[in-house]
Order: C-alpha cells, then sequence, then structure tokens
C-alpha cells in the first residue's frame, strides 16, 4: 500500500458501512474511544493483522486530545523530576514521528528559555538541556531537531524583542516539536482504516457483553439513529482517557485502574501581539508556561487545577484567564489584555490516581491493566508516547487471544499523507503552477493534509468556487470545509470549525461570522436539509454564546454551569458527559 493511493475515507457512507460491519462478525478487537491513545491502538491492532473496530461517543479526538499544548516533547520538568527513562522514551518516539511516521504534521519548533538568577541559572539549565539533547537521539535516527545554544540578553533580545529587558539576564534556546493534535487522530484513524480498521463517531459504547465473568463484546448505540447494535469482539480496549472510570462502572466491579482530570487553559492570540521569531518557555510556580508559535497566532498555556465538572466540555473561567496572562505579563515589554484574547480552549488531563500529590506532580506515565477476561485497560501517558500506549495495549490484547500475532510494526508504518511528503514540499512552486493555487496555499495545505493534498485539489478542479477562502476565515478554503465532510469524518458544523480546520479559537468572532457559509458548504456531502443547516448553526451559536459567557465567570462551578446551558448538537446517553 502507499499512503496516496486508495486511502480509507471517514465520510458518511463509510460510517454506515463500518456500523453494519461491527455488527455483523467477531471481530478480534473492540475500541472504546477515538482519542489518540484508541486511534493508535486501532492502527497498531490492524497492523499486525488483527479484525479491529473503534467506536466513539462524538468526534473523533473531541476529548482531551484536541485540548493539548499539541507539543511532542520528552518535557523538561520530567528531567527535573529526575524521570529520565520517560524523557528518553518520548524523546526517541518525537524523533519517530518528526522523520518517519508523521512529517507532514509533525514540526521542530524553537524555545527560548529565559534566565532570571544570576549564577546557579545558565550552567543547570544547561546542562538539563544538554541531556534533554542527548537522550533525544536514538537507535538508527538522528534527533531531528537542533541542539540548544546560549544567548546573551542582547541576542535573546533580537530573537525575542517583546521581552522585557529587565525581566531577564540572559537565554537558552533549545528545539522541540509541535503537532496539530486532532488532525493527527483524524489521519491515524484514515490510516488504521485503510489498513482495514473499522471506525464510527457518534457511537457510544452503553453496555458490555458477557459470556459469564468474560467480557464478549460492547453494545453501542448510534448516536444519530438511536439504533442499539451488539458488536462482538474477543477483547475490549478501553481507551476512554478521563472517561476510564465511567467504562469500569459499566462492567461492574472496582477497577484497578483510577483516573482523574486535571484541567488546562490555553489562550489564543494573533502573531503580531508578541514580536519574536521564537517560542517561549516560562516557569511558574507549579510547572511551566509555554508561549508557542501557531500559525498566525500563539498559543499560551497551561494552567492546571483539578477538574470534577463536566468532563466533555470543560469550561475555562475568567480565573483561569487571569493566570495565564498575569503570567506571560511578567515577561513581556507590552502586556497583553483580554482584548488580544483570539480564542481559549479548556482540556482534561487524564491522570492516574491514587496518590495525593499536587496534580502537576502525578505521573503522567501510562498503565495497561486485565481486570477482567476479555478486557483491557489503558490510560495515563501522553499525547507524545500514544504509539508506545496503543503497543503495550495491544499485546496485552495479543496474550488475552491466545494465538501468536506478529509484534507491533507501528514504528515503520507512515501515517497517510506522509509517503512523497517532502517530494511534494520540494515541488511546491511547480504543484501552485499546475493548480491555480498561490505556494503559501500549496504550503498550508501541504501542512494539513501531506501528500492526500490531491484529494482537496481534486475538489477544486470540479468546482472552482470552492478554491476561495472561506470569508471571514481566509486561512481555509471553501474546499477544506468540504473535504472534511466528505473525507475526514466531520459530521457536524463543529466537528469542521473547531478540530478539522480551528477556526473556532483563531479568529475573533470564534467561527460565528463563517457558521452559516460552512454549513452550507457540509450541507451537500452530509445530505442536510434547510432545517438541519439552520439547527447546525443555532447549535453551534449557542456553544459559542456558553462559552464567550462561561468566560467571564470567577469560578468553576459558575463557568461550568453557564456551559451546561448550550445543548449538543447530537445527546449523548447516561454517564457520558
Ligand atoms: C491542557 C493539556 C495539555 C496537554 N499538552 C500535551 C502536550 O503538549 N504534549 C503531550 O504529549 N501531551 C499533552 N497532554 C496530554 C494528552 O493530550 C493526553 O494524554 C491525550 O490526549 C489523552 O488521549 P486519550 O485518547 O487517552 O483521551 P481522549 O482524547 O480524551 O479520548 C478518549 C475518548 O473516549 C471517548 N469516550 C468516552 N466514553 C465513551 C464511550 N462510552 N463510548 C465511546 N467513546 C467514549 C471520549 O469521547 C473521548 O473522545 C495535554 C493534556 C492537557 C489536558
Amino acid at each position: 500500500m502507499t499512503a496516496r493511493m486508495g486511502t480509507a475515507r471517514l465520510g458518511p457512507a463509510e460510517r454506515a458501512t463500518a456500523l453494519r460491519r461491527m455488527a455483523a462478525q467477531e471481530l478480534d478487537v473492540v475500541v472504546i474511544g477515538g482519542g489518540v491513545v484508541g486511534a493508535g491502538v486501532a492502527l497498531d491492532a490492524a497492523t499486525r493483522g488483527l479484525t479491529v473496530g473503534l467506536l466513539e461517543t462524538r468526534d473523533f479526538a473531541s476529548g482531551t486530545s484536541s485540548r493539548s499544548s499539541k507539543l511532542i516533547h520528552g518535557g523538561l520538568r520530567y528531567l527535573e523530576q529526575l524521570n529520565f527513562d520517560l524523557v528518553r522514551e518520548a524523546l526517541q518516539e518525537r524523533a519517530l514521528l518528526l522523520q518517519r511516521i508523521a512529517p507532514h504534521l509533525v514540526r521542530p519548533v524553537p524555545f527560548l528559555f529565559p534566565l532570571t538568577h544570576l549564577g546557579w541559572e545558565r550552567p543547570y539549565v544547561g546542562a538539563g538541556l544538554t541531556l534533554y539533547d542527548t537522550l533525544g537521539f536514538s537507535l538508527g535516527f538522528t534527533r531531528g531537531v537542533p541542539g540548544h545554544r546560549h544567548l546573551s540578553r542582547r541576542r535573546a533580545l533580537r530573537l525575542a524583542p517583546a521581552l522585557r529587558r529587565t525581566a531577564f539576564s540572559g537565554a537558552v534556546q533549545y528545539w522541540d516539536a509541535q503537532v496539530d493534535d486532532a488532525r493527527y487522530v483524524m489521519t491515524m484513524l484514515r490510516t488504521a482504516a485503510t489498513y482495514g480498521a473499522e471506525v464510527a463517531s457518534r457511537a457510544q459504547v452503553v453496555g458490555f457483553l458477557r459470556e459469564g465473568e468474560r467480557v464478549t463484546g460492547v453494545r453501542a448505540l448510534d448516536l444519530e439513529d438511536g439504533v442499539e447494535l451488539d458488536v462482538r469482539a474477543r477483547q475490549v480496549v478501553n481507551a476512554t482517557g478521563v472517561w476510564t472510570d465511567d467504562i469500569q462502572e459499566l462492567v461492574g466491579g472496582r477497577g484497578q485502574i483510577h483516573v482523574r482530570a486535571s484541567k488546562g487553559v490555553h489562550l489564543v492570540v494573533p502573531r503580531d501581539r508578541i514580536h519574536s521569531l521564537t517560542g517561549i518557555i516560562l516557569r511558574t510556580e507549579k510547572s511551566v508556561l509555554f508561549v508557542i508559535p501557531w500559525g498566525r497566532h500563539w498559543i499560551i498555556g497551561t494552567t492546571d487545577t483539578r477538574w470534577d465538572l463536566d468532563r466533555a466540555h470543560p469550561a475555562a473561567s475568567r480565573s483561569d484567564i487571569d493566570y495565564v496572562l498575569e503570567h506571560v505579563n511578567r515577561v513581556l515589554s507590552v502586556p497583553l489584555s483580554r482584548d488580544d484574547v483570539e480564542g481559549v480552549y479548556a482540556g482534561l488531563r487524564p491522570l492516574l490516581s491514587g496518590e495525593s500529590e499536587e496534580t502537576s506532580k502525578l505521573s503522567r506515565e501510562h498503565v495497561v491493566a486485565h481486570p477482567v477476561p476479555g478486557l483491557v485497560m489503558v490510560a495515563g501517558g501522553k499525547y507524545t508516547t500514544y504509539r508506545v500506549m496503543a503497543r503495550d495495549a495491544v499485546d496485552a490484547v495479543v496474550h488475552g487471544l491466545d494465538q501468536r500475532v506478529p509484534p507491533s510494526c507501528t514504528d515503520r508504518i507512515p501515517l497517510a499523507g506522509a509517503e512523497g511528503y517532502q517530494a511534494l514540499w520540494n515541488s511546491r512552486q511547480r504543484l501552485a503552477a499546475s493548480s491555480g493555487l498561490h505556494v503559501a496555499r500549496i504550503e498550508h495545505l501541504l501542512q494539513r493534509y501531506g501528500s492526500l493534498i490531491d484529494e482537496v485539489i481534486t475538489l477544486i478542479e470540479r468546482d472552482p468556487s470552492l478554491a476561495l477562502p472561506l470569508t471571514g476565515a481566509d486561512d481555509y478554503l471553501r474546499a477544506e470545509i468540504v473535504h472534511a465532510a466528505t473525507h475526514e469524518g466531520a459530521r457536524h458544523l463543529n466537528d469542521a470549525l473547531s478540530r478539522r480546520t480551528h477556526i473556532s479559537i483563531e479568529t475573533f468572532h470564534r467561527g460565528l461570522a463563517v457558521a452559516e457559509e460552512a454549513a452550507e458548504l457540509m450541507a451537500g456531502p452530509l445530505g442536510w436539509d434547510d432545517e438541519q443547516i439552520k439547527r447546525e448553526i443555532e447549535h453551534y451559536t449557542k456553544r459559542i454564546e456558553a462559552e464567550r459567557l462561561s468566560q467571564e465567570q470567577d469560578t468553576d462551578q459558575e463557568a461550568d454551569a453557564i456551559r451546561l446551558g448550550a445543548p449538543e448538537i447530537v445527546p449523548v446517553v447516561g454517564p457520558a458527559s
């Protein structure tokens, strides 16, 4: 197979077929949860030759996996906690993702570490970064990013003129990597489907099939039409992040793994509000704060506070926003205000619990357990190490299958769009000339679709009006919204504006100004009538209004109550909130 030929689509017809096939046979594995871990499990299992199905309650990556800092990193913080194995493993994954698995989606990103203490701090940070760079080398791979370098205050100010001269005495610059987290999950699911996995969003697991003590599959509800289906499988994998304990309760009895949630809030501001050629990392009392370049924007975050309220739509409060602004303003010569904030998003870290430590010190390492025959649980970890988590979970599945299955090969499986990406990137001028699109557009498309760019160009060839940018979100072409619906599993307006594109956090209007145009573009492929178009726009508008209002509230409780006032376009049942 090459990634460019015959990459599976995730359109509405493919979803219907996937659900039908899942109900019609006994699978080797069914995966609950379409975040990065569940998607990773589906790809790992499919590429070992197993039959696999995946069910996701809402949209793919709509949980934590679209709400992260979007860094593929070892985590300097873990180095300080002397957790060298965790850092080494994550940095090896970084090298693999950057250079083989997804060079179109994962990119190097520089960070400046401003020094504030004279004397001890430079050798301390320098030694840490030397170790970080060294741990980044792995067998058969280069590190994939440049090494760190020491900078005087004058040289640091040349790179980041936005920094306040008196806020630091010098700096060290180092490199990590970044990813579009939501698109990565969707691309991994397209890859898994290409290798034979059956995947469906808006399909909630509501119960388990049992034979005595043994789990023999799941009962799922197609939330779009209310039809229940039984999916029989020899092994079930629970990859539901912060919902892990709910699934454990569905199966009955006390589980071996407990996951609790810690909220992290990020702000998005326009690129011109901070004059810098590099990202910045700042120490905070509890952890670190990143200022991360993101296209024509900066992502700034994050916070780290315990969260026991609604898990599907964690709300950012005024205090969260003020916390981030206050910390970043400590080093900026021109402070940011709330008026500079284009977008805000909150996510929940799935932390393995049991200890009484502060959330930011709780382990990010993962656990795999086999609580009852037929069920594997995988939880914890972080985005960067999803592949290792998936491999370990499928190893546990194989143990339960009692048959010979090859070892994981996902370290050699490029994601859809990776193969041929470099050659297309090198030919981007020619591609621009042949498609009639500006080279800047081609670069944008290549960094989102890789060699699957031809799918978007084909749509444009059929309907040249799709080559136009969206009015009010001109980073994106109209074709990208259509493609989200036809190829990428977007089933509702919010899926396209929040996860296939990031218009909902990258514009001051938060997507409201493009909602009508985008809904009309999705209507054709998804078969929406005027009534449905209206519903989609209304739901999206209510969500944005509720989010904006919740961000004016002082406390988590008040913010949560207001955010919950906006109904879901496809309501879920039971404890999945
Ligand atoms: C603020 C923040 C910043 C972060 N930054 C980074 C970073 O920069 N780098 C990094 O490596 N990691 C980072 N992380 C961690 C990383 O994002 C998470 O570890 C990872 O995304 C978790 O993925 P997951 O698949 O386990 O969970 P999720 O993405 O939450 O997926 C679980 C899925 O299960 C589904 N589900 C639940 N119940 C059911 C059911 N009954 N039936 C079907 N489906 C169900 C949910 O809808 C959900 O989509 C960050 C996390 C946060 C919160």
